[in-house]
């Protein structure tokens, strides 16, 4: 077995996907990242795999986005890594600069709490804006305008298996929204409050959620294992973003939008340390339709420290099975379980 979703797939010989064709078999879509550029080398090694296993069969092209403008050497060595067209993008000031409305000084008090309960980056206000730019930003850069599909990356990740077919054709043929490969709890510590403002924004309005949505794998309201600490009825199951493929017609859309900006006046991704794995995970489990959530179980997935690692013959690098890097191989942490149990696979 080898995992891959069955159905007529798009496969790279039977079309063309040459990488300048106007005519090409690609569908609307992008690989995109946020990184800088003293990442060049953790990033060369991601595009290293990515372009091995996949994209040198599909030659998607790239986006990348900084705060700040690329080097040539940054350019010149990601270009040369791929066939495909390559972008380089600043964000725009206005989506990377802390909001008005934030107290710099209640910042300051509370990045110390958090450093106190091991927080990590707490302290660090440039983290603090990453992760609100992936969470509510990004698919707001001028650049995705053209774009409806994402497939978000990260320097220093891992793929480990060869997938012949067009994962971005995949998600639009089966009306797709989001695909993960990893879910996991998260430090309860740093969402205190993300559940309460998410409970907020639901009772104003309670049209927005979805009829089939993830409420199990969200809550807390069934039995969890003994070790999982939720946050504040928030069960802390998140998929981890840096990898996500999704449709960025979600992000755009009138629910999410007005829930990140609920959540952005709400100050939680700067006086706690909301990440954009549990807000995008809200966002898809409470607005989406969960069949239209999919489990990449054959694309082998790495980023330090845990793994996705499918028992198939296209594989390799890593072992079957494998979910945590340390020493007890499975690790408590991994929220598919519930997942699988509660919203299964689609
Ligand atoms: P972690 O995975 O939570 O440890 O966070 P990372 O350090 O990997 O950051 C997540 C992503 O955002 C990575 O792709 C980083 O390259 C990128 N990133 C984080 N902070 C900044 C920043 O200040 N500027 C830019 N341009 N990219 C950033
Ligand atoms: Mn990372």
């Amino acid at each position: 077995p080898t995992g891959e979703p069955a159905g007529n797939l798009w496969r790279a010989d039977e079309h063309d996907y040459s990488p300048n064709s106007e005519q090409s078999a690609r569908t609307n879509a992008a690989l995109i990242t946020l990184v800088r550029n003293e990442e060049l080398d953790q990033l060369l090694s991601t595009m290293s795999d990515l372009e091995r296993t996949w994209n040198n069969k599909f030659n998607y092209p790239y986006i990348f986005f900084n705060d700040v403008p690329f080097t040539e050497e940054f350019k010149q060595k990601t270009q040369a890594m791929t066939k495909a067209k390559c972008q380089y993008e600043l964000v725009p000031k206005e989506h990377w600069e802390v909001p008005s409305w934030i107290n710099m000084d209640l910042f300051l008090e509370s990045a110390k709490m958090l450093e106190e309960q091991d927080i990590q980056y707490s302290s660090k206000v440039s983290y603090h804006q990453m992760c609100r730019w992936n969470s509510g930003l990004f698919y707001k850069h001028p650049a995705l305008a053209g774009y409806r599909y994402y497939w978000r990356i990260e320097p220093n990740v891992k793929f480990f298996c060869d997938v012949d077919y067009d994962v971005f054709r995949y998600m639009e043929d089966g009306n797709k929204t989001y695909g993960f490969t990893i879910n996991l709890y998260d430090a309860p510590q740093s969402i205190p409050s993300l559940w309460p403002e998410t409970q907020r924004f639901l009772a104003a309005n309670p049209s927005y959620l979805s009829d089939n949505n993830m409420w199990e794998w969200i809550t807390d309201d069934v039995a969890r294992p003994e070790h999982t600490k939720g946050a504040n009825g928030y069960s802390t199951c998140h998929f981890w973003s840096n990898f996500e493929i999704g449709d960025l017609d979600f992000f755009r859309g009138e629910k999410y939008e007005a829930y990140f900006q609920h959540l952005d006046r709400a100050g939680g991704f700067f006086y706690e340390r909301w990440g954009d794995a549990p807000v995008h995970s809200l966002g898809i489990g409470l607005f989406a339709d969960a069949a239209n959530v999919h489990w990449f179980r054959d694309i082998g997935y790495n980023h330090i420290p845990y793994l996705n690692c499918p028992n198939s013959p296209k594989c390799s690098g890593c072992k079957a099975g494998q979910f945590y890097q340390g020493a007890d191989f499975l690790s408590k942490e991994d929220c598919r379980p519930t997942y699988f149990k509660y919203v299964g696979t689609h």
